[in-house]
């Protein structure tokens, strides 16, 4: 009942129901369910229920305005989820004592699980199932309703159907000139005849079937050869019982995803065999106050109820990934991550760390020999930032901007405040080209306010590079600047205060480990992280519930905006026409092809055919140069490098070029296959050009025949240059997983959660999550020990649980 009256009244309740009355309730059901609810349910819920059913009445005699009747009903709902009383559930199950062995079952190698040998096992480890648990949450994507049974004679061609026949005749033949083994089995019912064939299979089904055998069959009706009569390929087959009703037989079934070339039934027999043999041992960690609060079924029951439905489920809302199961199931995913973020936070935030003063010199002087100004965007980031290193606590903070809003200079701000306060600050970047790069602007900057800077990379070498390292050990170096190189096993600051990582995606998870520890000296580091990637508000919060954000919402004046432009077939001549007429005005261009994944190899031909076929075609006359994945680092530095000093006028490029490299004299990007990359990836790359005072241009170019899906998709870039309208719709076509890359965050990896779809239930269990550590700040009270050991299974190593009790 509360779920056939909660989803349309929070629908409608989203814009105060105002679209009440074009919207149809299904009212006669809910006063039904209403009246079956009154017969069962304790006298707690008895006056809500009287009421519901009273309003449910008057909107049914449609007497008067409908409006304030739901609101009424809408504020109800609390009341009727319990969150008063609230006994009366009983479909969660905690777990109060965690057997040693369950976890360590869960986490054993799939290859553990009963059916899975060394080949299967191998394969579904290169699928990214590796543990026992993995197999157990490989939920569905989908579910074929096979509770119809349709008369063999009803058959038709091409539709999908289940029928029940007996076996009158088997055959083995061998077809074509490879004499292809075919097994043909004949079913029968009344008049009706249905074939049943498998190619290439004989091994398996050969000794299955017998004439007098009853089978319930699952398919596609085709039709035979020749014969004239009805036939199924590759049918699935449930063998019946001489008494079997075929309609128990017949039910809801679960699709999976799986490795290519297993059939559809592989997956499935794997799965559920998994879930007979372990899924109880899954422990329920949501503690039962919450379970009882948020109408939780235990994890064991939803992942059985999501694996195998019942036949009275309802296949649309299953579909959806919406079935009560399926919330269940994310409800505790998320709880586990708040809570864990929420422990990350407060462990930080009570850590010791240096207090840095207001900069009353450098930051002042920075400012006026800058040949700009500010934005209030970046005053205001600054401003957060100077802040947080006024607390004696450790900074933990994320600055995103979209590309070109000038993160750089707030990164020096935030650098310079440290340096003047007498400790060192170290600003990092993902290649060595871009860690040059934000050397030079840095020292043009800093260097006339007499600050010492050091560059350190792996290209540095012999005396230059003992030389930093002698700096930055004494403190000589007040400034550093580098790769990772920086955090290198072996460096040592002589007094590091302040660590900025840019583009942090492109760091891995080590690595900000490796910056942890350089901080965990005498007092805790304080950390900015850079991102040009933007991340929605409601995503930051939660993702990088550890980290406070500021964002440069802002770009500095006077930018060109990129005019952008869907190619297709016919329209190339148009792209080449400009890379040619730019330049001859003495301007560069990028032409950018994806990495296939299939085969780096491919790609990489591809790219060197293409290189010829336009130096030779319309590029003719333009000198043309290659970059691709398969360079070592310093060569591709080389390329770049001439690149920037404008030795070549296009650059062909099969990998992504570097993110965030600047060579504002590069006015046209072409992406070839630009239906092969995401929308933030795109941005990125169209935000290579368009750098400098020239006007940029960005061509999407698209091969063939094309998905309205993907022209809507690239669509969105030709309307906006706006990062962070893109990632909006970036995140909604892609889910959140691609976008930002959990194991990149630090975060446990999503399974049943999509973040666009719940993050109403991400709000809910961010509360709760909150609410229970109010509770027990530690997890160090019994009833926190399931929660306690949950948790640490979840977040495996990521999670600095020194804290927790
Ligand atoms: P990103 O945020 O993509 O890292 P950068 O820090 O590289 O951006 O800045 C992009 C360009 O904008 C640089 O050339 C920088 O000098 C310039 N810039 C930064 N702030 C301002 C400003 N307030 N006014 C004008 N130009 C600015
Ligand atoms: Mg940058």
């Amino acid at each position: 009942m509360l779920q056939a009256l909660e989803r349309p009244l929070e629908y409608l309740a989203t814009d105060d129901f105002r679209r009440a009355s074009e919207t149809m309730l299904p009212l006669e059901a809910i006063a039904t369910r209403i009246a079956r609810a009154r017969a069962a349910s304790d006298v707690e819920q008895g006056p809500v229920l009287a009421e519901l059913a009273a309003i449910v009445a008057t909107l049914l005699e449609r007497g008067g305005d409908p409006v304030p009747l739901l609101r009424r009903a809408h504020a109800l709902l609390p009341r009727l989820r319990g969150e008063t009383g609230g006994s009366a559930w009983r479909e969660y199950r905690a777990t109060d004592r965690l057997p040693d062995t369950a976890l360590a079952i869960l986490n054993g190698p799939v290859s553990a699980a009963r059916g899975v040998g060394p080949k299967r096992s191998a394969e579904l480890v290169r699928y990214g199932i590796k543990t026992v648990e993995d197999l157990l949450y490989h939920l569905p994507f989908r579910y074929e309703d096979r509770r119809q049974i349709t008369p063999m004679r009803d058959l038709t061609i091409g539709i999908d159907a289940g029928t029940v026949g007996t076996v009158v005749g088997v055959r083995e033949v061998r077809i074509g000139r490879a004499r292809r083994p075919l097994l043909e089995v004949l079913l029968e019912d009344g008049p009706a005849h249905l074939q049943l064939v498998w190619f290439n299979q004989l091994g398996y089904f050969r000794t299955k079937f017998g004439a007098g055998q009853r089978l319930l069959v699952h398919g596609k009706v085709d039709a035979a050869m020749g014969v004239g009569a009805l036939r199924m390929a590759h049918p699935d087959v449930t063998m019946l019982g001489s008494d079997d009703e075929p309609t128990t037989c017949a039910g809801i079934v679960a699709v999976y995803e799986k490795p290519t070339p297993w059939p559809v039934s592989a997956m499935r027999r794997i799965v559920q065999t998994a879930i007979d043999d372990h899924v109880d041992r899954v422990p329920a960690g949501v503690p039962m106050p919450v379970a009882v609060r948020q109408r939780l079924l235990d994890p064991a029951r939803a992942l059985r109820w999501v694996h195998e439905p019942p036949t009275t489920a309802d296949v649309v809302v299953l579909d959806r990934g919406d079935s009560l199961a399926h919330r269940s199931l994310v409800f505790d995913e998320l709880f586990f991550l708040q809570l864990g973020l929420a422990l990350r936070r407060s462990t930080t935030a009570e850590e010791p760390g240096t207090s840095f003063p207001p900069s009353t010199r450098l930051v002042p002087a920075l400012r006026t020999s800058l040949p700009f100004r500010p934005t209030a965007a970046q005053e205001r980031a600054f401003a957060e930032i100077a802040a947080d290193l006024a607390l004696a606590h450790p900074m933990r903070r994320l600055l995103q901007g979209d590309v070109g809003s000038g993160k750089t200079l707030v990164a020096l701000m935030a650098a310079l405040l440290v340096v003047e306060a007498g400790a060192q600050a170290a600003i990092m970047a993902p290649t060595e080209l871009l860690a040059e790069q934000h050397h030079e602007t840095i020292r043009a900057l800093a260097a006339p306010l007499g600050i010492s800077i050091g560059l350190l990379t792996g290209a540095v070498k012999g005396a230059a590079r003992r030389a930093v390292t002698a700096g930055l050990a004494s403190g000589a170096v007040q400034l550093a600047v580098g790769t990772h190189a920086l955090i290198q096993e072996g460096i040592t600051f002589e007094c590091l205060g302040l660590a900025v990582v840019d583009e942090q995606h492109r760091f891995g998870v080590l690595q900000r480990a490796a910056l942890q520890r350089l901080g965990d000296g005498a007092a805790g580091l304080d950390v900015l992280v850079m991102s040009a990637t933007p991340i929605p508000r409601t995503l930051a919060l939660t993702l990088y519930g550890d980290l406070a954000v500021s964002t440069l919402d802002e770009l500095p004046p006077g930018r060109t905006p990129i005019r952008t432009q869907l190619c297709r077939d016919g329209q190339r001549e148009t792209m080449f026409e400009r890379i040619r007429s730019e330049v001859a005005a003495g301007r560069q261009a990028y032409v950018v092809y994806p990495l296939v994944e299939e085969s780096e190899k491919s790609a990489l031909k591809a790219a060197t055919t293409m290189v010829r076929e336009l130096a030779d075609g319309p590029l003719a006359g333009l000198r043309l140069d290659l970059l691709h994945g398969r360079m070592k680092p310093d060569e591709k530095d080389a390329v770049m490098r001439r690149f920037t000093a404008g030795a070549f006028d296009v650059l062909v490029a099969t990998t992504v070029i570097e993110v965030g490299i600047d060579v504002p004299n590069a006015t046209v990007i072409v992406i070839e296959h630009a239906e092969r990359f995401g929308l933030a990836q795109l941005h990125q790359l169209r935000g290579r050009v368009g750098r400098g005072a020239h006007p940029g241009y960005c061509f999407l170019a698209v091969r063939g025949w094309m998905a309205d899906e993907t022209y809507q998709r690239l669509m969105v870039l030709e309307r906006t240059t706006d990062g962070f309208r893109i990632a909006e719709a970036d995140l909604q076509q892609r889910g959140p997983g691609d976008f930002l890359g959990t194991r990149q965050a630090g975060l446990p990896p999503f399974r049943v959660a999509n973040l666009v779809r719940d993050t109403r239930l991400l709000a809910i269990a961010r509360d709760e999550a909150l609410a229970w550590l109010a509770h027990d700040p530690t997890l160090a009270r019994p009833e926190s020990a399931v929660v306690r050991a949950v948790l640490a299974h979840r977040w495996a190593g990521r999670l600095e649980l020194a804290r927790v009790g």
